[in-house]
């Protein structure tokens, strides 16, 4: 895959929450998706567009998901109205080589927890703590300009154990002001694709405007780009040289137990 060729990225969210409280709404008046697109779009080598989830297949039909290198998800209030080939879909492309950022509550989202195969369960408070995430990982290509933490002033709480398998890596560590901790920011490779979980992104405050919350969205598209694309395939293999004769199974020595 070239390296030079755009980043092509799809960030996906319910678009639910912005259409039903005002006060989601006056934070992200185009709806979560738009506004982390945004973001992303002000980097001249990503190539961006959104979906959602009423939109037909979810946004996600014909030839969308073959065309995404990165896929950014949003997912809070009705996980459970994605239909399971969509998330089947995910699944796939990311076994493939394609790169999934799950966001927030896309802990509890089908495709994370497919590609987790744990139950990606968290204890919560929605609240007013403050969230210090500390950036354990300096030399890691996300957390690249981040410095040693920052801090969200208001967020929702999302405290340990963290239904998650051991990562890959850990990034962020969370401390709320409750008194809870958190692993806020955690990759894992999945067949030939890459995973990142972001834990900020309450949507009841602005946190994709925070700065620092949005080089971390950049950061983590350009980590998550594909190395490359392998389609699942489990063929009958012909012996790339001439194998030495075959000998009958009850001409060999019997080894073991008589
Ligand atoms: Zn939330």
């Amino acid at each position: 895959m070239s390296e030079t060729a755009p980043i092509r990225v799809t960030v996906w969210s319910e678009f639910r929450h912005e259409k039903k409280n005002p006060k989601v709404a006056a934070i992200y008046p185009d709806g979560i998706h738009e506004t982390i697109a945004k973001c992303l779009r002000e980097q001249p080598d990503f190539q961006v567009r959104t979906a959602w989830l009423d939109q037909p297949e979810h946004g996600l039909g014909g030839c969308v998901l073959d065309e995404t290198d990165v896929l950014v998800w949003w997912g809070h209030m009705a996980h459970g109205e994605l239909s399971d080939e969509t998330a089947a879909a995910v699944q796939r492309r990311v076994l493939e080589g394609m790169g999934f950022l799950a966001l927030h509550s896309a802990h509890y989202s089908k495709p994370f927890k497919a590609l987790m195969g744990t139950t990606c369960s968290v204890k919560w408070r929605e609240s007013t703590d403050k969230e210090r995430l500390w950036n354990i990982a300096p030399s890691h290509p996300i957390t690249r300009g981040i410095g040693e933490y920052f801090e969200i002033p208001k967020e929702e709480m999302y405290g340990e154990p963290f239904g998650i398998p051991t990562p890959d890596e850990l990034l962020f560590i969370s401390w709320f002001t409750g008194g809870e901790v958190f692993r806020s920011g955690a990759v894992w490779q999945r067949g030939h694709g890459r995973v990142f979980y972001f834990r900020p992104g309450h949507e009841t405050y602005p946190t994709y405007h925070h700065p620092q919350v949005r080089q971390v969205l950049v950061n983590g598209v350009r980590w998550l780009r594909p190395a490359v694309c392998i389609q699942d395939a489990c063929p009958n293999s012909p012996p790339l040289e001439p194998l030495p004769e075959d000998t009958e199974a009850s001409d060999r020595p019997v080894v073991g137990f008589k």
